[in-house]
């Protein structure tokens, strides 16, 4: 059993990009932090792994200058070319058309997410343990008493703050939250990863908005020699019926030519932001990124980076003052949720209906 101790100032459930946001900003604050992620990290996380100017910024302004190992190539994306349906023109629209924020760079960055939200964690003085599962937590004053499993071995830690970063099916959002879940909705996504060609220039995510072909919508992009396919659908609809008629429509139209299918992948997306349904949290326990519902409609890593600092900060203000986390929280976050917001509002309007609630 790895050395963990039996207390922290702050436990932060989840190493994805929330979870490295909650981190650094916790960082140097003398604050001891425990990072507990389930998988084994580097671990994948199915996303099309752009890091749209939003995050770019974010990620040099709070963590530094990125290392060669998590780019692919190309190494740069421009931006989106949508197609609303099977006989629509493409829609190219470039990331910098996107917002008015002049401070951010032109182009998106094409990376490789096990290896970007390992090298985020590590930057941040966070003690990060892989193969350890939060399982559930209670009130224990101001702080949680919280239940791991390590390795197949439980055990159990206080912690004076919980940080749930722990993604779409958040478990610490249901622990603490029972009945959250039930006003959510899933939307299942599948991706098959291809050696072979397409006649989509590389360089660009692909967004495909036929509901005919796609069941919600569909992404096609490059990964090094990869070509990825994604198909989103309404939750309990066939996503591999719907992912075979979007490959047809690929082959007929797109004149994709698969030589060999190298992997394939599933994950639940939710409608928490596309609904302005979040939840952020309670006490000293908050949720971050897609556990709280922040998603700047497929911009999900800005979102999460910038909601788990908030968090950060707001532990910091709590200790300063000695009032509940969430009460800064709330505050803090509230730039973001405007933001998902915002984007969502641009999504729709762009596409004609809510692209997250169809
Ligand atoms: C198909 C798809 C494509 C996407 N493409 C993009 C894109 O190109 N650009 C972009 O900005 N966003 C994209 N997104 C969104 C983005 O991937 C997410 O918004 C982002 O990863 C959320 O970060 P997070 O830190 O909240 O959660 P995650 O990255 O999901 O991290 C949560 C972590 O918590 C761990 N965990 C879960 N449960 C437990 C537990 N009980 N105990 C311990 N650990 C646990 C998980 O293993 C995981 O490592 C995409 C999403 C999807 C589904």
């Amino acid at each position: 059993m790895m050395d963990i101790k039996n207390h922290y100032d702050v436990v932060i459930v989840g190493a994805g990009p929330a979870g490295a946001g909650a981190a650094k900003a916790l960082t140097a604050s003398g604050l001891e932090t425990l990072m507990v992620e389930h998988d084994a990290m580097p671990r994948y996380k199915m996303c099309s792994g752009v890091l749209f100017p939003g995050s770019v910024k974010t990620v040099a302004d709070d963590f530094g200058e990125l290392p060669e190992e998590v780019f692919c190539r190309p190494r740069e994306i421009k931006g989106n070319r949508a197609y609303l349906n099977e006989e629509a023109p493409c829609i190219e629209v470039s990331f910098s058309a996107f917002g008015d924020d002049e401070s951010l760079p032109e182009n998106g960055l094409n990376i490789k997410r096990a290896e970007l939200d390992q090298w985020l964690c590590q930057r941040s003085d966070a003690r990060i343990i892989d193969h350890c599962r939060f399982e559930g937590c209670e009130k224990d004053g101001d702080g949680y008493i919280i239940k791991l499993k390590h390795e197949g071995q439980e055990l159990t830690v206080r912690s004076r703050y919980l940080v749930g970063a722990d993604g779409t099916m958040s478990r610490v959002r249901k622990t603490a939250f029972p009945d959250f879940d039930e006003k959510i909705g899933l939307i299942p996504n599948y991706e098959e990863f291809y050696r072979g060609s397409i006649d989509l220039e590389p360089g660009w995510l692909y967004l495909f908005l036929d509901r005919k072909f796609t069941g919600f919508f569909a992404t096609v992009f490059h990964k090094d020699d990869i070509i990825v396919v994604v198909t989103g659908v309404k939750h309990k609809e066939p996503v591999k019926e719907y992912f075979q008629a979007f490959k047809k429509h690929l082959e007929g139209k797109h004149g994709l030519r698969v030589d060999e299918q190298i992997d394939s992948h599933g994950i639940m997306l939710h409608d928490m932001s596309a609904s302005k349904n979040y939840c952020l949290g309670k006490n000293n326990l908050l949720l971050v990124g897609e556990a709280g519902g922040f998603l700047r409609g497929g911009e999900g890593i800005t979102s999460s980076l910038v909601s788990g600092r908030a968090a950060g900060r707001a532990i910091l203000k709590s200790e300063e003052s000695g009032r509940p986390a969430i009460d800064f929280f709330e505050e803090l976050a509230r730039p973001e949720l405007d933001a998902c917001e915002k984007v969502h509002a641009m999504l729709a309007a762009m596409a004609g209906f809510n692209v997250f609630m169809r």
